[in-house]
């Protein structure tokens, strides 16, 4: 099965004369262990697309699946948890606490959700996201990077079935975004995770393995990245 997937979603934002259709009979399916981006004009609808799939934001009809979980069927204390438990979301703001470390920080997904953090995979996910010597810094003493990379490790933490990535390198210069966006390749190829990432950078898109295009809550095309393998 797909990590996530959409069928005839539609989005409405609001009623009568001022509603705003933000998602259009979207059909799209996110295959396990791919790193798909979304581009598209400002206003096409991808951070809508993103927090349906999340489980962030109803849907107007249509239907969302993450894995087999078809999230229409959810009470809300069930979708709260899935949104917990089994997605990742990283937003391009960072949104870390400013008062626990790095390592306080990854953890926190699992300190909410009461769940002892899986050693293997902690040092795992920590030895990829290349932040072993600075775990016991607060965000204000590490570079934009740096606290983007604690946000994608702390996305990862619960092993979620699909990670959601809205514009994660927006507020990085060039450097700290390739640090960021090879981050989330070694996740999909390492760890076969399932990264679904916004972007308006051609470059950071290069790093995925296929490109959806949305314009006017529309999908209107795709493309495979053959080239993605030889970026790392
Ligand atoms: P993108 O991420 O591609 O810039 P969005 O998903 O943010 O696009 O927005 C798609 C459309 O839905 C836009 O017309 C936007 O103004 C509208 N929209 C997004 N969020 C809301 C909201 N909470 N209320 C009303 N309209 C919204
Ligand atoms: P982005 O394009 O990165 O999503 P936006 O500035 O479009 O950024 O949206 C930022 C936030 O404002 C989002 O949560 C979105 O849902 C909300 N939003 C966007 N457009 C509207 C709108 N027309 N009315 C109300 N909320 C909106």
């Amino acid at each position: 099965a797909a990590a996530a997937r959409a069928e005839g979603l539609v989005k409405i934002y609001g009623s009568g004369q001022t509603a705003v259709t933000a998602l259009r009979n979207i059909d799209v399916s996110f295959p396990r262990g791919r790193f798909t981006a979304i581009m598209g004009p400002s206003g096409s609808g991808k951070s809508t697309l993103m927090h349906c799939l999340a489980g962030l934001d109803t849907v107007t009809s249509g239907r969302v699946y993450v894995g087999d979980v078809d999230l229409s069927k959810l009470s809300d204390k069930q979708l709260t948890q899935l949104r917990r438990d089994r997605v990742g979301f990283v937003f391009q703001q960072f949104n870390l606490l400013p008062t626990l470390t790095a390592a306080e920080n990854i953890t926190l997904p699992l300190s909410i959700a009461g769940r002892k953090p899986d050693q293997e995979w902690l040092r795992a996910v920590v030895d990829a996201v290349g932040l072993a010597s600075r775990l016991s810094h607060r965000p204000a003493e590490l570079s934009g990077g740096q606290q983007q990379r604690v946000a994608c490790a702390r996305a990862l933490v619960t092993r979620p079935e699909i990670v959601f990535a809205d514009e994660p390198t927006g507020n990085l210069d060039s450097r700290s975004g390739a640090e960021v966006l090879a981050f989330l390749q070694r996740s999909v190829r390492e760890f076969d995770q399932t990264v679904v990432m916004v972007t308006h950078d051609p470059t950071a898109a290069s790093f995925s393995d296929e490109v959806v295009f949305l314009a006017d809550g529309q999908l209107v095309g795709s493309i495979p990245n053959p080239t993605a393998e030889s970026v790392l």
